[in-house]
């Protein structure tokens, strides 16, 4: 079960459906470069695989100590 806590950026907890890249490592270009942003696709997976563990009101929010899990933050917005 992916963890959107664990890395640097919550997205990097899917693998990404457009580069392949595993969870925990950022996007590749075709050149094997590092992309500037992730790819679309993956941030989509990543929304949809956390929305399915967390309920369609959870959000993720960046602390001091790291990422947290709100499960009444979109309710909030
Ligand atoms: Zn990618």
């Amino acid at each position: 079960m992916p963890n959107f806590t664990a890395y640097g950026h919550p997205v990097l907890a899917v693998a990404c459906p457009t580069c392949g890249t595993a969870p925990g490592f950022w996007c590749r270009r075709p050149s094997a470069h590092m992309a500037s942003n992730l790819h679309a696709a993956r941030r989509a997976e990543a929304d949809r695989v956390f929305m399915e563990q967390h309920g369609p009101t959870a959000a993720i929010i960046h602390a001091a100590s790291g990422w947290l899990i709100d499960p009444c933050g979109r309710a909030r917005d």
